[in-house]
């Protein structure tokens, strides 16, 4: 790789890297969005993928933004960028490491709530990956002073945020539930005290007003 020399070259390296993340996601989702079973994680995570089209558009942008600049301020002598934008540019290990371990527990015999369970941990794993990845991003625009950039990397912070919400709320709400009860396994006491609303007040003896008669007594 070129050498870095300063904050702009380490904000286009995390370009390309986010670039790589969201290509590769975009393979990944249609294979998980399939191994689903809960049709509300389904439809969760094909939205998830027409986002990240527009995700991957966003970057897109970004780089053509970054190669202009460059094209007119080096007069097109093929520097940092051309070798960073070329052909067969960075690949996302961080993400390709993450898919994989998805795909590998995803290969497992499970109950499907099991494994719906299991999907959404593998997606929130990527998502908290591309959050990090877009808010150092994002922090490095801002420094530079580049105001387009950052509100493009703002704008799909935000919606990996909101993506990785989604699938805690469905993973709290429902799926971890029919997984924890799937397979016949009996429902714990507090689980079967959640769904039915009653979790068990409190029997604690009143110890303090206890005491507080003791004293009085003695
Ligand atoms: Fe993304
Ligand atoms: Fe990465
Ligand atoms: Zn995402």
């Amino acid at each position: 790789m070129a050498m870095l020399v300063n904050l702009r070259n380490l904000l286009e390296h995390e370009i390309e890297d986010l670039y790589s993340a969201e290509e590769q996601i975009i393979e990944a989702l249609p294979k998980m969005a399939e191994a689903a079973t809960d049709r509300e994680l389904k439809r969760t995570l094909k939205e998830h993928l027409r986002i990240t089209k527009e995700q991957k558009k966003r970057l897109d942008q970004i780089k053509k933004m970054f190669k202009k600049e460059t094209v007119s301020e080096e007069n097109s002598s093929g520097g940092f960028l051309e070798r960073m934008f070329g052909e067969g540019g960075t690949k996302c290990k961080g993400t390709e490491g993450l898919i994989q371990e998805g795909e590998k527990i995803m290969a497992e015999e499970m109950e499907p709530a099991v494994k719906d369970a299991a999907i959404i941990a593998s997606c929130q794993k990527i998502e908290h990956y591309e959050i990090s990845g877009y808010g150092t991003a994002r922090a490095y625009a801002k420094e530079l002073g580049l105001r387009e950039v950052e509100r493009l990397l703002a704008t799909t912070l935000k919606e990996e945020y909101t993506a990785d919400k989604l699938l805690n709320v469905l993973a709290l709400n429902k799926v971890n539930l029919k997984a924890e009860t799937s397979g016949g396994t009996k429902a714990s006491p507090s689980t079967a005290a959640r769904a039915r609303g009653t979790a068990s007040k409190s029997a604690a003896p009143k110890t303090a007003s206890k005491k507080a008669a003791g004293k009085r007594s003695r």
